[in-house]
């Protein structure tokens, strides 16, 4: 989709530290982390949010995509968050799922 900015990490357009890439997904660094480690990790695809995404085998790669992230990362404790809408904290409006890490989490979140 044009102006989206996730839509041009995942097509090399602009810039990303990737870590992980496969056919439909790409995981990239967060350029602002909220823990030690922040990965964010997005459908090739464009979807605004969560509402919009319909695809059931590609919301199974994208869970896929954080256990492989977590394990080539050596990660065994983390969090994952998919803000969805403007008040949940939503900025980006391409679907990604948030994998934060390194640091204790509290709860409930803010
Ligand atoms: P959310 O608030 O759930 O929409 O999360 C959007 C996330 O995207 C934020 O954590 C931003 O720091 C991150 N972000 C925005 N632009 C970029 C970018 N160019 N590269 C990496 N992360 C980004």
């Amino acid at each position: 989709m044009e102006d989206c900015i996730f839509c041009k990490i995942a097509s090399k357009e602009i810039p990303a530290k990737l870590v992980y890439e496969s056919e439909n997904v790409v995981g990239f660094r967060d350029i602002n982390p909220q823990a030690p480690t922040h990965i964010l990790v997005v459908p090739k695809k464009h979807f605004a949010s969560l509402n919009e995404l319909d695809d059931i085998s590609l919301m199974g790669e994208l869970l896929n995509a954080v256990k492989k992230i977590t394990k080539k990362l050596e990660i065994q404790e983390y969090r994952t968050v998919i803000n969805t809408g403007k008040s949940a904290g939503q900025e980006v409006f391409h679907i990604h799922i948030h994998i934060l890490a390194g640091r204790d989490m509290k709860w409930p979140p803010g």
